[in-house]
């Protein structure tokens, strides 16, 4: 369980002025909490804020089923004034990781228990203006393809990038402060993973 970016370079920076590290921190300890109970072990990675360079985290992830990268959405610079039209989660997989397939199935299932949780995904970044062109893997769970990401790629095993929402949208950075949503969102990704690994041979 990656939580992305560190102290010296905190992310985006919220609608009311909180780090995206703050976020992701917070929702990883969560989901750790819900993976325990389901009787994971899970290797928190990054939660001191001192992980500056990217491909430690996931060399420090060996021997792990999946790695899991926390994050907090922004929008493109230029769209920033109109923050208010984005919201929702993405997920992102790379066709570069050696678990492209794993990756893939626990991105789905992440996805398809965050919508059974009444979340939605953002599509944005498929979008080759508002967003990035990032094709869809799992157009329905908002999985897409981002094959350069960097805690994909230098992955061993599979690897799965959730954005879980877009935290310079003013609302939703209210939603993604409040503990209960949080708690939500962590149970609805525990439950994915907990669910892709156990059809594990
Ligand atoms: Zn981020």
């Amino acid at each position: 369980m990656d939580v992305g970016h560190y102290a010296a370079e905190p992310g985006v920076i919220s609608a009311s002025g909180m780090p995206e590290f703050a976020f992701n921190l917070a929702l990883a300890l969560d989901v750790k909490t819900e993976l325990e109970k389901l009787q994971f072990n899970v290797r928190l990675i990054g939660e001191r804020g001192d992980y500056a360079v990217l491909h430690h985290r996931t060399r420090d992830a060996q021997g792990a089923d999946l790695f899991v990268s926390i994050h907090h959405d922004s929008v493109q610079e230029r769209l920033l004034p109109q923050a208010e039209r984005f919201a929702g989660f993405s997920l992102f997989i790379s066709r570069q990781n050696p678990k492209v397939e794993k990756s893939l199935a626990c991105a789905s299932a992440i996805g398809a228990r965050l919508r059974g949780e009444g979340f939605t995904p953002s599509r944005y970044h498929a979008d080759p203006v508002l967003g990035e062109a990032r094709p869809f893997a799992d157009e329905a769970n908002g999985v897409h393809y981002y094959d350069n990401l960097a805690v994909a790629r230098s992955a061993a095993m599979a690897s799965v990038l959730v954005e879980a929402g877009v935290i310079v949208n003013r609302e939703e950075d209210r939603r993604m402060r409040d503990p209960a949503v949080r708690r939500r969102i962590a149970a609805a990704v525990a439950g994915g993973v907990g669910e892709c690994l156990a059809k594990e041979p």
